[in-house]
């Protein structure tokens, strides 16, 4: 990493640095491209928000660091440097050992992560594998934990199975199960997205208060912009494959440097002030990510688009202290490389 990279560092050294990946999905139609020379960092005890519209990678992304990937998946540069080991170089019996323990996540949909056909209480003992201890102080350490979370009668409902519970209690359970094992890491892709609006807020300030706790750093997959300001310190915009701007959450909401996190600021439905039928959206589609791209990616949707953004691919310009954006609008205003 070069002395004078603006992205947010507070330790020394990140617990989490992923530098210039890129990874291919092979399809029928060819390679996807899904992600394209992605760099970010994620900070020893802090949250660091991923967000952008569907399609633009931050699944993938997520699920790379975690080493959960399909097998039609290729990665072919970069490096994901977690607690100092690049992770992409680790034997798959190192990689396995790190998850469940210094890794955690928490999915979209708690039955990815529950075992259907298992109670919650031998699920949450197995869970703790790497820790010492009898059966039984593990399972009062489970029982603690539901408790933390919310969930009532901790100490009967630990015997019930996934299904007798209603889903925003399994998705606290999830978190509980994935923060037992006190990871320095906790990936959570979109936790709240099939929640009602009450359950989300609960959930999110229930996570914040485990991960000060804990602290442990959060990598958080939202499309929701009022979540990402409420969670997280810093967060990263992703568009088509890249990212496109990065810095603290107050300077991105207040002074965004790329026109597209300008844009999905401006479709953010909790900024709306005026009551409107129609919610504006980004005009235009996010593109394939089939074949190689020249220029910049987002230049067919933006509005600000000029000669220059057809031919040459935008590098990184620092817009403030830690907030870097790929666009060539900053070259032109002045702004320094990063
Ligand atoms: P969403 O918010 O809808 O979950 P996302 O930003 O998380 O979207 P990804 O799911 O990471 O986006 O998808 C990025 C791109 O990679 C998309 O074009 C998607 O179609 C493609 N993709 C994802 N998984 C695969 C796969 N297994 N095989 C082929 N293409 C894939
Ligand atoms: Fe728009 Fe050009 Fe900036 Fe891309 S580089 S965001 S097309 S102004």
């Amino acid at each position: 990493m070069r002395r004078d990279d603006p992205r947010p560092r507070v330790s020394a050294r990140p617990l989490l640095e992923v530098r210039n990946l890129s990874l291919d999905f092979s399809s029928p139609g060819g390679r996807v491209h899904a992600l394209r020379n992605v760099s970010l960092d994620v900070p020893a005890g802090q949250v660091v928000g991923i967000v952008g519209e569907s399609g633009s990678g931050k699944s993938t992304l997520a699920y790379t660091v975690m080493g959960l990937l399909p097998e039609n998946a290729q990665v072919t540069a970069g490096s994901i440097v977690f607690e100092g080991r690049d992770q992409l170089t680790l034997t798959a019996q190192a990689r396995r050992s790190l998850k469940g323990d210094r890794l955690s996540m928490i999915f979209q949909d708690p039955m990815t992560a529950l075992n259907p056909v298992r109670t919650i209480e031998g699920q949450m003992i197995d869970i703790q594998h790497h820790e010492q201890g009898s059966r039984s102080a593990k399972c009062s350490r489970a029982v603690d934990m539901l408790k933390r979370v919310g969930i009532p009668d901790p100490q009967n409902r630990i015997g019930n199975y996934p299904h007798q519970f209603s889903g925003g209690m399994r998705q606290r359970i999830c978190i509980a199960m994935a923060l037992l094992v006190k990871p320095s890491l906790l990936i959570a892709d979109e936790p709240t997205t099939a929640l009602d609006a009450t359950l989300e807020v609960q959930i999110i300030h229930l996570l914040k208060d485990l991960q000060q706790e804990i602290g442990c750093s959060i990598l958080f997959v939202s499309h929701h912009l009022g979540v990402v300001a409420e969670l997280c310190d810093h967060v990263a915009v992703m568009y088509a494959g890249e990212v496109v701007e990065q810095g603290a959450v107050r300077d991105i909401f207040h002074n965004p440097g790329h026109p597209y996190t300008r844009a999905l600021l401006e479709c953010d439905p909790g900024r709306i002030k005026q009551r409107t039928r129609n919610l504006p959206t980004i005009p235009g589609e996010v593109p394939s990510l089939l074949g190689s791209k020249k220029g910049c990616i987002f230049r067919p949707r933006c509005p600000h688009a000029f000669d220059r953004c057809v031919h040459e691919t935008p590098g990184e310009y620092r817009v403030a202290a830690g907030q870097v954006a790929r666009c060539h609008l900053l070259d032109r205003a002045g702004m320094v490389a990063a």
